[in-house]
């Protein structure tokens, strides 16, 4: 039966130009769907090593491969990756598993290129491993794809039919687990002003799903659990 569990790849320090520079710290969860057909991996966590990252957010990063050895799960046996979206601290660790098909929609492609977006060689897919996400798309059975554009243009989270009931990896469609609550968003989260009407629309459409449990990319604490 198909599971989701959370892996804690680290967390980096906020810079003060950061919006949530009052928290200080963000943690950086990322998702493993075992799902029969194989592993499917939610985000990969930033990559350290970049001289302006690691000025800037002083990463403390665990490599996905150790956090899904961890957590008793074999990297060979991931089937492929979804990046929510493509800022850097959700594919940085694109590489590590690098046999594996990742999902992305077009719409994320696109803006990753734009001036101070990503790192951009951090968010490069090979076309090889490239597979374009489309919105309500079953890429394997009981696991969706949802476009849920706010915080960034091409957002996805995965609705995933699991033991549990309808679960949802939100991403960071919503930053915390009380904003799922809340079924809102914060506007200095979003990719800009004009976004946040966008957001709370993916935010109302991810809470009518009626979810039993949802995960996030920035809080370990897991809404329904
Ligand atoms: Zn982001």
């Amino acid at each position: 039966m198909t599971a989701i569990r959370q892996l804690r790849l680290g967390r980096m320090s906020l810079p003060e130009s950061h919006p949530r520079a009052a928290e200080r710290i963000c943690e950086i969860c990322c998702y493993v769907i075992d799902h029969p057909d194989g592993l499917i991996v939610v985000d990969t966590g930033p990559r350290a090593g970049h001289p302006l990252i690691d000025k800037l957010y002083a990463p403390e990063v665990t490599p996905v491969t150790n956090a899904l050895a961890a957590s008793g799960f074999d990297e060979r046996n991931v089937a492929a990756v979804i990046n929510t979206h493509l800022h850097f601290d959700h594919c940085g660790q694109n590489h590590l598993l690098g046999h594996a098909p990742v999902w992305v929609t077009e719409a994320e492609l696109q803006v990753s290129t734009t001036e101070r977006y990503t790192v951009p060689e951090w968010a490069h897919i090979e076309p090889s491993r490239l597979r374009l996400a489309a919105d309500g798309e079953l890429i394997a059975a009981g696991v969706q794809l949802l476009h849920t554009p706010g915080h960034s243009p091409g957002h996805l989270s995965v609705a995933v039919q699991t033991e549990w009931g309808l679960e949802i990896v939100v991403g960071q469609a919503c930053y915390s687990c009380a904003e799922f609550e809340a079924a809102t968003t914060v506007a200095s989260d979003m990719h800009g002003p004009s976004w946040h009407s966008v957001g709370l629309d993916s935010m109302a459409h991810l809470r009518s799903l009626n979810p039993t449990r949802a995960h996030f990319s920035h809080d370990a604490q897991e809404f329904g659990a």
